[in-house]
């Protein structure tokens, strides 16, 4: 397989990270997401990231410039017919992806790898939206996905080993440690660790056992974590976590992943759009109460 462009489907948080890293890697990339202001909003992300790495003097203003050039947005699915590989990053939404992915099937040849940035969902669930499953897999990067070194190579039920063997090539060819995950299992292995973690911490908070502050501050210098639970939550989004731990709870038939009470309430403000984005720093904050 010669992999010369890569297509990236959803233009968030991990979509804009992963179109970034591939074309820094010289990747050719198609971008989609459903309106233009999603695909502005990742391409002045990338912006950002690379005019840092320009000031540090890791890359240059022209290379930086030859990065852009090689990534085309686009709102249209059908675009995705020339790329040599697809990397779904939407919404952590079971329904959504099996919809993306079963629309993909339709428009890219038949050898042509589908994989998913999903952080927990089934991947095997996901395959069956197309008639390709041996050539389904997850491919789980983590954020920022330019820097993050790793990527969980997950395993559908169908999934190949060629196809398992592809994607570790490709980690490779974009500068991460691929592990491989022999089972399609709920939260593979990074989050069905992290996850309980996180529940650990809201529980500690909501007793009022310490603040978030301090709980941060004791995962980091007692467990030498780069950074603590609240503050990697609210950088990858509150609601993230929340839809993990519920679809864990749900697949794995255990209670102890259900979502503590706080974070139901800190999705829930944001649900009603009255802080857009509040995280675990902001939950004192009037605006953020239910
Ligand atoms: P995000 O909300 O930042 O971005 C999702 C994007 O998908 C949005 O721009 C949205 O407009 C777009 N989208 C929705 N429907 C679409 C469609 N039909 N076609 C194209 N684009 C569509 O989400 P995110 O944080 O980037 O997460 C994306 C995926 O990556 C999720 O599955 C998530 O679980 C996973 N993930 C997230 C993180 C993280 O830390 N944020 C880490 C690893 C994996």
């Amino acid at each position: 397989m010669s992999i010369q462009t890569i297509g990236v489907v959803g233009a968030g948080s991990m979509g804009s990270g992963i179109a970034n890293l591939a074309a820094m890697k010289g990747f050719q990339v198609i971008l989609r997401d459903i309106e233009d202001r999603f695909l502005d909003g990742a391409l002045a992300r990338m912006d950002q990231f690379m005019s840092k790495s320009v000031a540090k003097g890791k890359m240059t203003e022209t290379e930086k410039q030859e990065t852009l050039a090689r990534i085309r947005t686009t709102t249209n699915l059908d675009d995705m017919k020339d790329a040599d590989i697809v990397i779904e990053a939407v919404l952590e939404d079971l329904e959504l992806k099996k919809q993306v992915f079963s629309q993909l099937d339709g428009i890219v040849p038949d050898h042509v790898i589908l994989a998913t940035n999903t952080s927990s969902m089934s991947i095997t669930e996901i395959a069956s939206a197309t008639t390709r499953p041996d050539r389904v897999a997850g491919m789980h990067f983590f954020n920022p996905a330019q820097l993050m070194k790793l990527v969980e190579v997950v395993r559908g039920f169908n999934t190949s080993d060629e196809t398992v063997e592809e994607l570790k090539t490709l980690s490779k060819a974009l500068s991460k440690e691929p592990v491989e995950v022999k089972k399609d299992s709920p939260g593979f292995i990074v989050n069905r660790i992290m996850i309980p973690q996180f529940i650990e911490a809201i529980k500690i908070l909501e007793e009022g056992v310490a603040t978030a502050e301090d709980i941060d501050k004791a995962v980091k210098l007692g467990l030498n974590y780069p950074m603590g639970p609240f503050t990697l939550q609210d950088f990858a989004g509150v609601d993230i976590g929340y839809h993990v731990m519920n679809y864990l709870k749900e697949e794995l038939n255990d209670p102890h992943f259900a979502p503590p009470l706080l974070l139901k309430q800190l999705v829930k403000a944001n649900r009603l759009g009255k802080k857009t984005g509040a995280g675990f720093y902001d939950y004192n904050k009037e605006e953020v109460k239910a």
